[in-house]
């Protein structure tokens, strides 16, 4: 069940604004290392991703040197056309209108859990993109990636801070398991969006829930130490 934060808070880029917290966030965990996985193949990524379009508009500012980074022109990048997915209102997003990443085929032998992924994943290597062509020019990664993205597998709905959807459907993540929790490998992505004070109140939240497991009769996790 949701708790409620001491007060709301809103997200830097003006929505989502974010006033209670499924206390899961603190006790379901996953391997996290995400590059440092030697199984996942980046399956969190096979169903493309909502992107605000804000968002949208950030990646076209570098559209030329993005198109020839992927090798793949903006008319494919996105699931824009009405036929398709199309463009969406949301109001939990930044811009309130959404649409979703292309999906696109693998190379064969690229994962051994799925045959499609989302047009921004490394079709060859491992990772998203987006983020290597930010980390690589020096942008900040959260201006032009989207921000379910980042925030993954901490999520969000009607102000909920939640664990990302796929922790309630079975054998849909498949890095679910040991490591730190969705909390703690979030937490730095959460207090870009979203501050220093909402950071503080779940700190102080965190360990009411350590060594609690979410499932009843499930393991209990040991809080983790981290700096
Ligand atoms: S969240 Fe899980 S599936 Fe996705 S890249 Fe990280 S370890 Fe892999
Ligand atoms: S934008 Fe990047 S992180 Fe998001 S689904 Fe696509 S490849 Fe994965």
């Amino acid at each position: 069940m949701a708790r409620p934060l001491s007060r709301a808070y809103t997200c830097t880029f003006g929505a989502p604004v974010i006033a209670e917290v499924d206390p899961r966030i603190f006790q379901l965990t996953y391997f996290a290392a995400c590059m440092d996985c030697t199984f996942c193949s980046d399956a969190c990524c096979q169903y493309g991703a909502d992107t605000e379009l804000p968002r949208v508009a950030a990646l076209e500012k570098f559209q030329p040197e993005l198109e020839a980074y992927l090798g793949v022109p903006r008319s494919e990048w996105f699931r824009e056309d009405p036929e398709d997915f199309g463009t969406l209102d949301e109001p939990e997003y930044p811009g309130g209108r959404y649409t979703r990443t292309q999906v696109v085929d693998l190379p064969e032998g690229r994962s051994e859990h799925n045959e499609w992924a989302c047009v921004f994943l490394d079709p060859a290597g491992r990772g998203c993109r987006i983020h290597r062509f930010a980390l690589e020019r020096g942008i900040d990664v959260h201006t032009i990636k989207p921000m379910v993205c980042l925030l993954f597998p901490a999520s969000f709905d009607k102000g909920v801070l939640c664990p990302a959807y796929e922790f309630d459907l079975e054998d849909e993540l498949v890095c679910q398991g040991p490591g730190p929790t969705i909390y703690r490998a979030s937490r730095d992505d959460i207090r870009w969006y979203f501050g220093d004070d909402m950071i503080a109140e779940l700190d102080a939240m965190e360990p009411e829930y350590a060594g609690q497991p979410a499932i009843p009769g499930g393991r209990a996790i040991p809080l983790p130490t981290v700096p």
